[in-house]
């Protein structure tokens, strides 16, 4: 029996198959992926001490709270919450250690790194379904991203903590001391890498404390501490919330800061550090702007702006949040950007086809939609993206773009954490300059365009600690991190991060 179309089949023969539409194709399915679940699990204990001086202790005050997977709203465990009791052991801990470990020659101190940098690789699987389990990002990027670095930073450290004194002729290093180390969600252990690395290769001791949502990998970094051989009281991993924070911020025993996150708790900590002798390093906020001209290859461009916004659903405090395109390329820019994040696939972070996986917390979820809402309130159009339905359970978000954005909307202004991007056009080079500079903050900044020149003069004008060209979001443990402005002061990673941990 002969269907309707093997009849028009037949009827006109020379006529040529039909084009496959490949955005249709996409938007009906036909290029779902099944679901690719990681089907390892790690085990996860009912609860967790404080790691001090070398061992899991229970902290004094009983006190705990729970830390959840926020792609499924479940308890992954309890953890306990240190007070200033807890933080003054761990503190006497590691000033206990100080004498022995700054006087051990570095290439003995490098031994111990390199042990940690090879044990986070061979447990790298592991590590990675338990950050993206704590923390909700998708499981590809902790695996090919957050982990490796983790282990780089490790292996790059251990590499200098005997040639201090070449990184810096002329200057004896000596180590700083004891360091209170404060970090954030959005990397957990990628941030325990770049503060522990460089304090201990320079031979500090160190007291560091996970964010509250997020404490899972970094107790795993001081099981690995222990594992190795570490010297008791090297590292020492408090664990707690912003009142566990300021008692580390604010004890007499700590001779440095260093501290990631939120610009508003950074200006608290400058305060309190301020009538201190303590050294200080901060590395906050930002509102990091894009700018494509319209020599620029727009693919590529288009590739890294959505990179840039999406990665780690914008949990990254240099995501490149505010996008300058040049008038004459802004509806093609539109639409290829349209196109690009509509193909991303939002859900479950433990599948290995997600691009964007669960907002780390039920209260930064509601912070972005707050954002979402002021966004249409003053007058900009959003674009929903993605893929897909969004899980039932969970803090899940749609990736999305506002046009019709003016510099004056909070959108534009002020920093979301969210997959949230702000497209504004400008005219001439001046223009994107002094727009992409309009703001308190100056963590990082994206140029997008084919002319060498242009590249330089831009970058050298932009008040951004980071600059990439023609490209997003590159992350190396040779290369200084850190901000201007509002986003802080001091580097972390090369030899300007090793600098801010010694005498
Ligand atoms: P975010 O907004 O990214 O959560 P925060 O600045 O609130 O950033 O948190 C970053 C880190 O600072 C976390 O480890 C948090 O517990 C800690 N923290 C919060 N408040 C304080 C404070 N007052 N003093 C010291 N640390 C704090």
């Amino acid at each position: 029996m002969s269907t309707a179309a093997d009849r028009a089949r037949s009827e006109s023969p020379t006529q040529a198959p039909p084009r496959l539409d490949l955005r249709a194709a996409a938007g009906s399915g036909i290029f779902e992926y099944a679901p690719a679940p990681e089907s390892v699990r790690p085990a996860i204990a009912d609860r967790y001490g404080l790691f001090i001086n070398g061992r899991f202790t229970d902290p004094t005050s009983s006190k705990r709270f729970t830390t959840i997977n926020p792609a499924t709203e479940q308890t992954l465990a309890e953890i306990a919450e240190a007070n200033e009791q807890d933080v003054d052991a761990a503190v006497k801990a590691a000033r206990a250690a100080l004498p022995a470990w700054s006087a051990l020659p570095g290439k003995e101190r490098a031994k111990y790194l390199y042990r940690i940098a090879r044990r986070l690789q061979e447990r790298a699987r592991e590590l990675a379904v338990l950050e993206t389990m704590d923390g909700g990002k998708p499981i590809k990027e902790s695996r090919d991203v957050d982990i490796p670095l983790a282990a780089a930073h490790f292996f790059h450290h251990a590499g200098w903590a005997d040639k201090l004194q070449y990184a810096f002729p002329g200057r004896e290093p000596k180590p700083v001391g004891v360091c209170g180390q404060i970090i954030p969600w959005n990397f957990p252990l990628l941030m325990a890498a770049w503060k522990i690395a460089p304090a201990i290769a320079c031979g500090n001791t160190v007291v560091l404390k996970p964010a509250e949502t997020t404490p899972l990998t970094a107790l795993r970094l001081a099981e690995i501490c222990a594992e190795i051989g570490l010297p008791p009281g090297v590292v020492n991993i408090v664990t707690g919330a912003g009142a566990t924070g300021a008692a580390i911020v604010n004890h007499p025993g700590i001779d440095k800061i260093a501290f990631t996150g939120s610009t508003e708790v950074g200006k608290l900590i400058a305060r309190a550090v301020a009538p201190t002798r303590k050294r200080l390093t901060l590395e906050l906020g930002g509102k990091s702007a894009n700018i494509i001209f319209e020599d620029a290859s727009i693919d590529q461009a288009v590739e890294g702006i959505v990179e840039g916004i999406y990665f780690n659903q914008g949990h990254v405090c240099c995501a490149g949040s505010r996008l300058f395109v040049q008038e004459s390329i802004l509806d093609t820019v539109i639409a290829k950007l349209r196109d690009r994040m509509r193909t991303l696939r939002v859900g479950d972070p433990l599948d290995k086809n997600t691009d964007v996986g669960a907002i780390n917390s039920k209260a930064q979820l509601a912070t972005i939609e707050k954002y979402l809402e002021s966004g249409a309130e003053e007058g900009a159009e959003r674009h929903d993206c993605g893929s897909g339905e969004l899980p039932a359970k969970g803090y899940f978000c749609r990736p999305c773009f506002f046009t019709g954005v003016q510099p004056s909307h909070a959108i534009a202004r002020e920093e979301i954490f969210g997959p949230v991007l702000a497209v504004m056009s400008f005219r001439t080079p001046e223009e994107a300059i002094s727009r992409a500079n309009n703001t308190p903050f100056g963590l990082a900044a994206g140029v997008w365009t084919d002319k060498g020149s242009k590249i330089f003069d831009t970058a050298r004008r932009l008040d951004a600690g980071v600059v990439w060209l023609n490209t997003y979001n590159k992350f190396d443990p040779t290369s200084p991190f850190g901000g201007f402005k509002e986003s802080g002061f001091g580097r972390e990673g090369g030899r300007h991060g090793l600098s801010a941990y010694l005498a």
